[in-house]
């Protein structure tokens, strides 16, 4: 079961004018990865993320573990192999979070089918072939003695017409001919970083949220810790390192130790948005499957089920506004939702979104003038001569490489004996629903949902629940997140604002933002928040408030 994270304050005692071997900048996916890696070679570890946990790209992303077919129309093979490789090792270590969904790529009568599709699904299928040099035979026995632990994808294929249907009804009115039926991986990303997070705790690494590294302190010309300001108090603190890792993701060309840096010593990213929005299944479903939506010339977006609803994107252009706060473009909007529209026969317009947020990749400049949809999102390692070490890049689904990589760097520059974990390291306890006992009331949905999210540590969720009857109520009516979980938030995961919980505890900001509009409606997470946190009413009402009147940023926040 994961522990506690350590409360705020605590982690402030044990970090103030301490020293630890690493110091990593960033608690999204790249940053938590880096910490359970190094954290569990045996290196003390320190993580600083400036605002919470995930808020960046990691809890903006499409929520796919995958290898990304549409990475082979670049050729990026190497890329896609990698993330496959992933893919399938994240399903066994973490099987309560990442599971694999049905992906259809349906074709009309009219239409001629797009044979590149069914040579990029064949190249997919022959590179997700699992742990090369094991026989069918000896996978299959692995998969009989275990049959929850282990998935590996099916070969693609081309379903008929009625199993179209049966999987995906809402295609009826288009009569589909046939489809190619393919699988890759979803989650929730926001739980995987705080999965991350939680294993790299119990390997004795600190984290801090709420603290924003100003500067990188320099001894005798080497990087010997950070300087950070901590939210709550505004003051300065220093914590010294013996290596200063920079995993802020798009951020990432903005820490600079005060040295002379050769440009190529750090990255140029070159930001993209990509925006999705969410809709209500009575408007919009596609059961339990995926599936592939052309969007006009060559481009295709996705429609798939995640947390009930229908997510849809996403978009991929080259974005010069505000990368703190991106928020969902109005022609983005429309063109995704023009593509549905077109698709499946519907007319669905803003005023049917239950959600919509936005993302920005870092993608790596290598300067040449192509867009941001052909760049490629491999990662990249940069030391500069101070030795601090920047990875950016990547994906979701490659973090465990991305961190291996900078800790592999680490450890070769210190002539270390220290062989990388992280492949074995179940991340987070699975647990059935069956194992979970829920209070009276809760509904199978909420038990199902809290088995996905925390695995085992539903248990926890559970508990208050039992103890307090009031948390085992609904946070939004209708929807399974209890308000029990609000105050686990607070008590293990360092969250300290409404938003905190709406975005990256629960996904309620994103998947019931209309019931989520007024003070009113947020006040009871407000009180519980503030019940763990010993605010006062009137900061109660303050931060119920707040997050009104941001409610619109928000969703891009
Ligand atoms: C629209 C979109 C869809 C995507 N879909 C997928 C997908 O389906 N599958 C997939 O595999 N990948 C996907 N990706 C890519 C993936 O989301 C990113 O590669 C990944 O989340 C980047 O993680 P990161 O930790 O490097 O960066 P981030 O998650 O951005 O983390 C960087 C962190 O650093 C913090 N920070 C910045 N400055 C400081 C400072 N001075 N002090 C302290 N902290 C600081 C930030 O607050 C932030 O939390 C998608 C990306 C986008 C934009």
């Amino acid at each position: 079961m994961l522990r506690d994270m350590l409360s705020r304050s605590a982690a402030i005692e044990a970090i103030a004018g301490q020293h630890f071997e690493v110091v990593v900048i960033g608690g999204g996916i790249t940053g938590a990865g880096v910490a359970l890696d190094a954290a569990s070679r045996g290196y003390s570890v320190v993580l600083l993320e400036r605002g919470d946990y995930a808020e960046g790209t990691s809890s903006r992303s499409s929520k796919m573990v995958h290898g990304g077919l549409r990475y082979l129309q670049n050729l990026d093979l190497g890329l896609v192999r990698e993330a496959l490789l992933e893919r399938q090792l994240m399903v066994q270590l973490a099987p309560h979070l990442v599971y694999p969904t049905p992906f259809l790529v349906p074709s009309f009568a009219e239409e001629r089918r797009d044979r590149r599709v069914g040579l990029g699904l064949n190249m997919y299928d022959v590179m997700a072939t699992t742990r090369v040099g094991r026989s069918r035979r000896e996978m299959r026995s692995s998969k009989e003695e275990d049959e929850d632990y282990y998935w590996s994808p099916n070969r693609h294929r081309t379903i008929p017409p009625d199993e179209v249907l049966e999987i995906l009804p809402a295609l009826a009115p288009r009569d589909p001919r046939d489809a190619y039926l393919f699988y890759d991986c979803q989650t929730d990303d926001v739980r995987l970083v705080l999965t991350v997070l939680g294993e790299a705790e119990r390997f004795g690494a600190v984290m801090l949220n709420g603290a924003e590294v100003t500067e990188v302190l320099l001894e005798h010309g080497r990087a010997g810790g950070v300087a950070f300001v901590e939210a709550e108090s505004g003051e300065r603190v220093e914590v010294g390192a013996d290596i200063v890792v920079n995993a802020t993701g798009v951020w990432a060309d903005r820490i600079r130790p005060e040295e002379v840096i050769e440009e190529e010593d750090v990255p140029r990213i070159s930001p993209s948005r990509g925006t999705h929005v969410l809709l209500d299944r009575s408007d919009l479903s596609t059961g339990r499957a995926a599936c592939i939506v052309p969007a006009g010339e060559g481009r295709a977006i996705f429609a798939l089920p995640w947390y009930g609803r229908t997510l849809v994107g996403t978009t991929d252009n080259d974005f010069d506004g505000d990368i703190d706060h991106p928020q969902p473009g109005g022609d983005d909007v429309e063109y995704l939702l023009d593509a549905v529209n077109a698709f499946f026969g519907v007319s669905l317009s803003d005023s049917d979104l239950v959600g919509a947020y936005a993302g920005v990749r870092p993608l790596i400049s290598t300067g040449d003038p192509r867009k941001s949809v052909d760049i490629s999102r491999k990662a990249e390692l940069y030391e500069t001569s101070s030795g601090m070490l920047t990875i950016t890049g990547g994906k979701l689904t490659t973090w465990r490489r991305m961190a291996k990589q900078t800790v592999d760097r680490m450890v070769d520059r210190e002539g270390r004996e220290a062989p990388c974990h992280t492949a074995e390291i179940p991340l987070g306890m699975q647990a059935r629903p069956d194992d979970l006992q829920a209070p009276d009331g809760v509904s199978e949905e909420s038990v199902s949902q809290l088995a996905f999210r925390y695995g085992h540590a539903a248990r926890a969720v559970f508990d208050l629940a039992w103890k307090d009857p009031k948390l085992a109520a609904p946070i939004v009516p209708g929807r399974p997140d209890l308000l029990a979980e609000v105050a686990i938030a607070a008590r293990r995961e360092q969250a300290r604002s409404v938003a905190d919980v709406l975005l990256r505890r629960t996904r309620l900001g994103l998947l019931a933002a209309p019931q989520l509009h007024s003070a009113d409606a947020v006040r009871p997470i407000a009180e519980v928040l503030g019940g763990e946190q010993g605010w006062s009413r009137r900061q109660v009402k303050q931060e119920a408030e707040a997050w009104a009147s941001n409610a619109s940023n928000n969703l891009g926040a």
